[in-house]
């Protein structure tokens, strides 16, 4: 098979800069496609964190101006990547989240800082750096979303687009008086272009122009065809529908690996699954609860965001905590939900505990300790807790939507029945199915069998990133096969 070369954009790639699961698709994805005879080169912003990362970079392409500024592309290896970083400092030199300025608003020249990602994929995607000419462009949510459009638009060299959703609800809009500055010709300002109610859309303009769209789930892509699911984009989704697919997320199964994670107390696997005892306890002494293995101990670990649903827990945290149960959170956003959470650890000391901030450490801790891990979301492109989830033995208790609909395997009665089961799905999103399903969670708790069975087959369940590899290298051959016709 000829090999293909792909150039991925995107705004954040693990471990160098992380805000979410995209930034564990992109760190993730490059490695599982070389088995597949793909080579990817990913294309990020030099962020402070990402420039430290880079140190062996080398300059490869000058920009004498890049939206207010002159700029360079390195190149560089980290972390087994190959990286080429936009170093700009009037763009990207900021310490802390790529995207919030200290006052935790957007930065006010994001418009700029994320067109000059797609500006300089597209630039390098029609052969600016001598000797590099990818086959395709692979743009990544909002902020690389500009990327297909800005080939669309200019002359030259053309590779294959493809746009992959992340979370349909960042659209990355601006202000259609930015379209000059942002370099895009008067004519992408069209329905079929960048223009959205009025605005500029990145992600519109790419989900326009892009030769196939992708996101992270086949139930997703379902969904975002609807109204209820498309955000204000379902209609335009529905038009490329011959174009969309949904293709899971896996989870990098060297660093998600039981048997051999540092992070955790003891390490264990499906043939060893009592050793898991150990981390349950180091989890309870780390939230303060009391130490009690008997006990049923739901983890969550997320972003709060309304997304997420874990507002449902609130009212329902008494009547919840009156079976024999014990909940621990760790996770960061809203105010509000900050503060709700600490309120109720402090209000049900030894039962529920709850750790604001991001620690990857922990999550590895609470995916090895906890029974369960609840995942309540509105609406779930793919997740990737409920994948870790599976693969350390806690099981997933989601709402039936997007992604997590695809990955667990409700344990009813015919799943017991037939063997197959991993976790438990509820729909609707509301808090009386929330509850219900915790009733069944705490009525197969009850039964140690069966739960061990259940746990062996979430440990068995492939999570890792082989097979959607291969489908993103069938998708990206057979686009390129299409162009070479
Ligand atoms: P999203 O990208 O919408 O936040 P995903 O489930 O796709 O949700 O990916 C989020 C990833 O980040 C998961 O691996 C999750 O466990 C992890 N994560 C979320 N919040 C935290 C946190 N506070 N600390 C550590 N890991 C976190």
């Amino acid at each position: 098979m000829t090999p293909i070369h792909v150039l991925a954009a995107a705004p954040e790639v693990f471990p160098l800069v992380k805000t979410g699961g995209l930034a564990d698709v992109a760190g993730a994805l490059p490695l599982a496609l070389a088995a597949e005879g793909v080579r990817t080169t990913t294309l990020i912003p030099g962020y402070p964190a990402v420039l430290d990362a880079a140190a062996n970079a080398r300059a490869v392409h000058a920009i004498p101006d890049l939206f207010g500024g002159a700029a360079r592309v390195l190149r560089a290896e980290s972390a087994g990547l190959d990286l080429l970083v936009i170093d700009a400092p009037h763009l990207y030199r900021r310490n802390g989240n790529p995207y919030l300025g200290p006052d935790g608003k957007d930065w006010p020249d994001n418009a700029l800082r994320f067109a000059a990602l797609g500006l300089v994929a597209a630039a390098l995607g029609a052969g600016a750096v001598e000797s590099f000419r990818p086959d395709i462009v692979h743009a990544h949510d909002w902020q690389a979303g500009l990327a297909p459009a800005y080939l669309h638009y200019q002359d030259g060299r053309r590779p294959g687009s493809v746009l992959t959703v992340h979370n349909l609800a960042y659209q990355g809009l601006f202000p259609a008086d930015l379209r000059e500055t942002l370099k895009l010709p008067l004519r992408s300002f069209a329905i079929d272009g960048v223009e959205y109610y009025g605005s500029i859309g990145f992600l519109k303009g790419g989900l326009a122009r892009a030769d196939r769209i992708t996101t992270v789930s086949p139930t997703y892509a379902a969904e975002i065809v609807t109204p209820e699911g498309g955000m204000g984009l379902d209609g335009l989704l529905r038009a490329r529908a011959d174009v969309l697919s949904g293709i899971l997320n896996g989870v990098d199964t060297s660093v998600w690996n039981p048997t051999e994670d540092r992070r955790i107390a003891q390490p264990f696997s499906a043939a060893r699954i009592d050793r898991r005892a150990a981390n349950k306890a180091a989890l309870q002494a780390r939230f303060g609860l009391t130490r009690s293995p008997e006990t049923l101990l739901l983890g969550v670990i997320s972003r709060l965001t309304w997304q997420k649903g874990l507002d449902l827990l609130f009212d329902d945290l008494a009547d919840l905590l009156q079976r024999d149960l014990q909940l621990v959170l760790l996770g960061a956003g809203e105010p509000a939900m900050e503060a709700g959470f600490a309120a109720a650890a402090a209000q049900h000391p030894g039962r529920v505990g709850c750790i604001i901030g991001y620690d990857e450490n922990l999550a590895h801790l609470i995916q090895a300790g906890a029974d369960a891990i609840l995942v309540p979301s509105r609406f779930e492109p793919c997740g990737l807790t409920q994948l870790c989830a599976l693969r350390y033995g806690a099981l997933p208790v989601v709402a039936r939507v997007g992604g997590l609909a695809d990955t667990v395997i409700d344990a009813n009665g015919a799943a017991l029945a037939a063997g197959t089961g991993n976790g438990v799905q509820f729909s609707p999103v509301t808090r009386d199915a929330l509850l219900a399903a915790l009733r069944r969670v705490a009525a197969l708790w009850r039964q140690p069998a069966v739960w061990r069975r259940l746990q062996r087959n979430a440990m068995r369940a492939d999570v890792s990133w082989t097979l959607p590899a291969r489908h993103y290298a069938d998708l990206y051959r057979a686009l390129v096969a299409e162009r070479v016709r």
